[in-house]
């Protein structure tokens, strides 16, 4: 049992809020704070109507640390669930470690004048976070989080050693706008039009964006145009399990995602630098964020689901063997649960089960982890109970 502050009331921060409530027993005091407190107040009013479940709100700005030291040392969480945006994430490991706060996350940090993702911002922390005795859970979303502990799960319980893995990413719902983005639009673009790069015997291989593609088969869902695209939790997996020789991720993307895309880069709209607009300075895609279609406000009318899996090749017992594990999850399913869509669901989920982990003791020790660095089994028990069953398919033909 321990008092929890979660921080950002966006999508995930709506399904965070909601499973923390939902597991109340753990979770004995919960607070939801973010920039603007409204959007606190309308979340924790959902929560109150669907889980019985009261939360307190707050305004805060997580850019600042001493604003955000003066509310931990008020509330005083055991710990603080980031889903604010990776800008805020080292503001929030500082305000942590000055007022003695566990920390956890689901993605990494980035600087804001950079489309660049690393770990070696937060990595940087471990020493300090060790001589503290507070525990940091760094990517404990779906992809980085739930990937990542299925590979660590497959380590564990099928391979001697993993050779091949293939991270796939299909996103078959639809929302039925012409152009959104299922997270933050800005973290999403920044993430999506970069380089790609992939893992392979040893090395980092760079391609142009969406260079490599190639149609995937998903569970109930079928083939689906998969590209490569540099995600984070490959930074991570590669390190801490040597023995993989290559390491990829796909996404699933429309060709009218792509073409909007493709004018929104053209024409500039995707600029992170600042630009003078009527003797202001505004950022292209902040602006452009304001008048897409809120992402945490698309469940209404998502149809289908989303399909996320580790496709495994390598050693058992001297034998070559193949793995495949993964979740689908329902964009209605989730909405109705949480008043969230699939994508903001299949992140919060996790976010709220390494919160279980931390409080219960088993993920709770002192430095700064990626989850797959953590046991894997009592995660992957609670994924099945909280709304996101997984299933397992061995020696299948992979095709990637
Ligand atoms: P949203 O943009 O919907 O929500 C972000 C929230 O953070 C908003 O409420 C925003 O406030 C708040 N916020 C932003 N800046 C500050 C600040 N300085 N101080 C306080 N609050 C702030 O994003 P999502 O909910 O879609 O995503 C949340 C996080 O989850 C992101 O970091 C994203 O990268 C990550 N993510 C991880 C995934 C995974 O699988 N690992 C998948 C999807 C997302 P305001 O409402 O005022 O704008």
């Amino acid at each position: 049992m321990g008092k929890v502050l979660i921080i950002g009331a966006g999508g995930v921060g709506t399904v965070v809020a909601h499973k923390v409530a939902q597991n109340h027993l753990i979770f004995s005091d919960i607070m939801l704070a973010s920039r603007t407190k409204s959007k606190c107040d309308a979340i924790a009013r959902d929560v109150k109507r669907r889980t019985g479940v009261e939360i307190k709100t707050e305004q805060v700005d997580a850019d600042n640390v001493p604003e955000l030291v003066s509310l931990f040392q008020e509330f005083k969480p055991e710990l603080v669930i980031n889903v604010a945006l990776p800008y805020q994430d080292l503001t929030i490991m500082d305000a942590c470690l000055e007022a003695g706060v566990n920390y956890l996350d689901t993605a990494n940090y980035e600087p804001k004048d950079e489309a660049k993702f690393e770990y070696k911002w937060q990595w940087a922390y471990r020493e300090k976070f060790e001589k503290a005795g507070l525990t940091a859970i760094l990517g404990c979303g779906f992809d980085p989080g739930v990937t990542s502990i299925f590979t660590a799960y497959a380590a564990k319980h099928h391979f001697d050693e993993i050779h091949y893995l293939d991270i796939v990413d299909c996103n078959a719902g639809d929302h039925g706008k012409a152009f959104a983005t299922n997270f933050n639009p800005e973290i999403n673009i920044r993430e999506v039009t970069q380089k790609g790069k992939y893992w392979e015997n040893g090395q980092w291989v760079e391609t142009e964006p969406h260079e490599i593609h190639k149609p995937l088969k998903y569970p109930e869902i079928g083939p689906k145009e998969s590209y490569v695209i540099y995600h984070e939790e490959l930074e991570s997996l590669v390190k801490n399990f040597p023995t993989i020789k290559r390491a990829r991720f796909w996404m699933t993307f429309g060709q009218e995602y792509l073409t909007h895309l493709r004018v929104i880069q053209n024409i500039g709209m995707a600029r992170i630098d600042e630009v003078e607009y009527n003797g202001q300075k505004i950022v292209p895609i902040q602006f452009l964020k304001a008048v897409l279609p809120d992402p945490g406000k698309l469940g209404e009318n998502y149809t289908g689901q989303t399909s996320i899996g580790c496709r495994i090749r390598g050693i058992k017992d001297g034998k070559e063997q193949t793995y495949y594990i993964y979740n689908n999850c329902s964009h209605e399913e989730a909405y109705k649960e949480t008043g969230a869509q699939g994508v903001s669901y299949t992140t919060g989920v996790p976010a709220t089960i390494g919160g279980i982990m931390f409080m219960q003791g088993l993920w709770k020790k002192p430095g700064v982890f990626n989850v797959e660095e953590f046991n894997p089994d009592p995660f992957m028990k609670q994924l099945n109970e909280q709304g996101l069953p997984w299933h397992e398919l061995f020696d299948v033909n992979l095709e990637v």
